[in-house]
């Protein structure tokens, strides 16, 4: 059962929005401007607001310099070149000190008059809030078709269940914020890791918009990088791989060397089983290796039942407000 978030302190909680920005100077400004308008508007809340420049050869970072100068409340991070999309996600959500946290791309495709709705729900007790596609305007048939069949394709061979059709646009709580910039993950992968903790979890839907200006960052390169790493890191299926086809084929030998009393069938059937299962077996420590630098905790406790004089739940335990050297130690 949901419990509605406590107020702490008797101030605001704030809300954190992570703005990973490549090559966005055409867009930023227009993008500041409604994401503003909306965040001024958020009763109930204080607000920080994050761009981080993901190493832009563009006026990004110019861009940003301006807008930070407008107000205490937005700051920028500039990464000393190109680390890619999650890597300027996770130095946003590292950044930022939100007892909630949304990520929202630059370019204005998803729309920043959703992000009430997510605090609203986050109020009520989610830990995530995810922001499920609707439709996928702007975008060309093979993105679309791609994208719709990699995110079904990932969720029946992951290891737990995952939000279909969402990207990186989610609000996430502050538990959630420290537990993923805490785990040593070097190929985090998002949008998976967020379901992995199976800490309550919803989503809204909404009509995903064109890109307002300037062009997809996501080259099929980074594209195919990221599911990659998507399935790797929440999937053994590929490592699995190797012994389900070694076994199959070596039954299959077995099969016809006895059916056609033949032993000589099996012998290439045989050695190429006996060797596919032996690598499959070397993929099952390289698996064990993989889930151990992952550094994943090994339970994550949602609630607590007891007499003690402790927090009841995790997840309302009062958001720590730690100082920045801290929460990169975490
Ligand atoms: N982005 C980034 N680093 C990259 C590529 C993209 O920070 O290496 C940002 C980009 O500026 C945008 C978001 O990630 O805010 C999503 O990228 P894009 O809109 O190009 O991807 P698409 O929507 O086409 O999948
Ligand atoms: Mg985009």
């Amino acid at each position: 059962m949901l419990q509605e978030r406590r107020v702490y302190d008797n101030r605001r909680p704030v809300l954190g929005v992570v703005v990973p920005c490549y090559n966005e100077a055409e867009v930023l400004a227009r993008t500041h401007t409604r994401l503003t308008r909306v965040l001024e508007g958020l009763t109930g809340f204080e607000y920080e607001l994050i761009y981080v420049d993901d190493g832009s050869s563009d006026g990004t970072w110019a861009v940003i310099n301006s807008l930070a100068g407008e107000r205490c409340s937005v700051r920028g991070l500039r990464l000393s070149r190109n680390f890619g999309h999650q890597a300027a996600c996770l130095a946003g959500l590292r950044e930022s000190v939100g007892d909630a946290v949304v990520v929202i791309d630059a370019d204005l495709q998803d729309p920043p008059e959703l992000i009430p709705e997510l605090a609203a729900l986050w109020r009520d007790g989610w830990s995530v809030v995810s922001a499920r596609r609707r439709s996928r305007d702007g975008e060309t048939l093979f993105k679309r078709a791609s994208a719709y069949a990699f995110y079904r394709l990932l969720n029946s061979l992951s290891d737990h269940s995952l939000a279909l059709d969402t990207g990186d646009f989610r609000l996430v709580d502050r538990e959630l914020v420290a537990l993923l910039t805490g785990v040593p993950d070097k190929n985090l992968y998002l949008r998976g890791a967020v379901s992995w903790f199976g800490l309550p979890e919803t989503s809204v839907t909404y009509d995903r918009d064109a890109r307002q200006a300037g062009e997809s960052k996501y080259t099929l390169r980074k594209m195919l990088a990221l599911s990659r790493r998507g399935l790797l890191a929440g999937s053994v299926a590929p490592l699995r791989l190797s012994t389900y086809v070694g076994t199959a084929v070596l039954t299959g030998g077995c099969a016809a060397a006895l059916m056609q009393r033949n032993a000589r069938l099996l012998a290439r059937p045989g050695a190429f089983g006996a060797h596919a299962i032996a690598l499959g077996v070397v993929g099952e420590y390289l698996h064990a290796v993989f889930r151990q630098v992952q550094g994943r905790p090994d339970y994550v406790v949602q609630d607590r039942l007891g007499c003690a004089d402790r927090p009841a739940t995790v997840t309302s335990a009062p958001p720590s407000r730690q100082s920045r050297k801290e929460r990169v130690a975490l």
